[in-house]
């Protein structure tokens, strides 16, 4: 079962029994908008602190997150299905980002001076970076903590305040974080970092309410919606979306560590990741023996529940029809089977499936699947994996295995990220900005990119002297200096 709509109440259950857990109270809009209205008050107090002071707290936050680490990944493990081990790894990329935001903050985002060149020598420039004011944030429920947390603690970093609109299916992570803040920081006002509580509805009341800008990870259909809805008030939006991301396997590949990645990278959280592998592109020469690794690793992967279990159920029932159709679809356009098959259909559990040569215009090829599927393809070189990798709505991560070609392979890649001789490492590493293009989203979170997406730049240019007669933005400007001018124009851009 998943959560149930009630009137102004919200359910949320555990995907691996379909028990009901807690019942939260739905906001509306004037909720949304009485959140909003006090995150705005609180922003003046926050933008005005130092970067060191905002570090203090959010540091302080952190220690507080690690102290209460079981509580929290209990609450992630229940939400969502995922193994305690996988929650605990949620937790602890969440810390090393939120450390990064808060200890590059100053860095990033400090005032610099710029060359004003010899046009307007008589000036100084200087860039300022100043917060936004409220940042709305919109979560999915597949990495409730970390996936939130890539905007929020880079957000407040910046000196923005948070409106947090977790996803309905883990409502309780989202709380518990805004909880926490507001424990570790008593002496703070109340507003810094919020939740606002809610089904989609809520999301949308959030994205009307004049936040500053919207950071919305979820699927690409909700994020095009919101775009749309952000329109009417220019609101802007960093989307992070969906993925269907591909991995390359070139001839020169360590093959039991490419197996032994791309099995985790597609099986863990039940592939249900933005970034999981969907797709494998293997040159011919090493195909057989990748398979044949990639199936003995996989033999010993299993769902379940329990702590032997590789990974948990589908967090959304809705979701295993999804695995179904692409796995039948996929075996109606020319697919095989090497593991696994429509049986491994278990609700709510899905065991591997890999299936080879399935046509590229099959769902399973095309759509994003968010379920522990993978299609591997032989190719009869670089130029067709590339080519086949690229060939999708999507550009979000991706890997590729070889021993020597892998920067070289890697940048042919219409994507946000890559990993080279390992899946996923570009998202542990917070310096790494994060995020995709075309169905993938807009913007970035994490590294430098991720903070100046939480400011503005405010240019700020300061005359020193004037230079009397030779005034260009003034009507006491001369024909001598236009003259002189013109000349000196064909001399700098009219010589070649
Ligand atoms: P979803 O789009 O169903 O929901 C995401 C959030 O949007 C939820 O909080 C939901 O309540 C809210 N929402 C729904 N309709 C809305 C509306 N009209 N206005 C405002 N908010 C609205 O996505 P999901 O099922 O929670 O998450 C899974 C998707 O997220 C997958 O496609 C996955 O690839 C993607 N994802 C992307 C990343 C990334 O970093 N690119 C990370 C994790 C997940």
């Amino acid at each position: 079962m998943t959560a149930s709509v009630q009137p102004e109440l919200l359910t949320s259950f555990d995907p691996a029994t379909g028990k009901a857990l807690t019942t939260y109270r739905v906001d509306d809009e004037d909720a949304v908008r009485a959140a909003v209205a006090t995150a705005r008050a609180a922003a003046a107090m926050w933008s005005e602190l130092s970067f060191a002071a905002r570090r203090k707290h959010l540091l302080r936050w952190s220690s507080l997150l690690v102290a209460k680490s079981a509580e929290l990944c209990d609450l992630i493990h229940i939400e969502t299905g995922k193994p305690r081990g996988d929650a605990f790894l949620e937790l602890l990329l969440a810390l090393e980002h939120t450390a990064w935001a808060a200890k590059n903050a100053a860095r990033v985002l400090r005032p610099r001076s710029v060359r004003t060149g010899a046009l307007m020598a008589n000036f100084s420039a200087a860039v300022e970076q100043r917060p936004l004011g409220v940042v709305g944030v919109i979560g999915p429920w597949n990495y409730p903590l970390y996936t939130p947390n890539g905007s929020i603690a880079y957000a407040l970093a910046a000196g923005n305040t948070v409106v947090f609109k977790p996803s309905e299916h883990t409502t309780g992570v989202g709380n518990l974080l805004a909880a926490t803040f507001a424990q570790a920081n008593p002496e703070l006002p109340e507003g810094i970092f919020t939740t606002v509580n809610g089904y989609g509805a809520t999301g949308a009341a959030l994205v009307a309410s004049g936040v500053d800008k919207i950071a919305f990870t979820g699927s690409t259909a909700t994020g095009k919606r919101i775009m749309a809805a952000a329109a009417d008030t220019l609101t802007p939006v960093l989307l992070e979306c969906g993925g269907k991301d591909a991995v390359i396997i070139a001839a020169d590949a360590d093959l039991p560590a490419a197996a032994d990645a791309v099995a985790f990278g597609a099986t863990s959280n039940s592939g249900q990741t933005c970034i999981g592998v969907e797709r494998v592109y293997v040159l011919r020469p090493v195909a057989e023996q990748f398979l044949a690794e990639l199936t003995a690793v996989l033999a010993d992967v299993r769902p379940g529940i329990g702590a032997a279990a590789a990974y948990g159920p589908m967090t959304l029932p809705g979701q295993l029809a999804v695995v179904r159709r692409h796995v039948e679809d996929a075996l109606a356009h020319g697919g095989t089977l090497v593991l696994g098959g429509p049986e491994s259909i278990k609700p709510p559990y899905v065991e591997p499936v890999v299936l080879v040569d399935v046509d590229e215009s099959s769902a399973a090829v095309c759509e994003e699947t968010f379920g522990p599927i993978i299609t591997v393809r032989t190719v009869d070189s670089i130029d067709e994996a590339v080519r086949l990798a690229n060939n999708s709505g999507y550009g979000l991560g991706s890997a590729v295995f070889s021993r020597r070609h892998g920067r070289a392979i890697a940048r042919r890649l219409r994507v946000g990220a890559t990993s080279v001789n390992s899946v996923a490492g570009f998202a542990a590493i917070p310096a790494l900005p994060f995020g995709g293009v075309g169905d993938s989203g807009i913007g970035r979170i994490h590294g430098d990119a991720g903070l100046l997406e939480f400011s503005r730049a405010h240019s700020i240019a300061v005359q020193r002297f004037s230079l009397p007669g030779a005034e260009l933005l003034s009507y006491r400007r001369s024909e001598r200096t236009l003259r002189l001018l013109s000349t000196v124009v064909r001399l700098v851009h009219g010589r070649r």
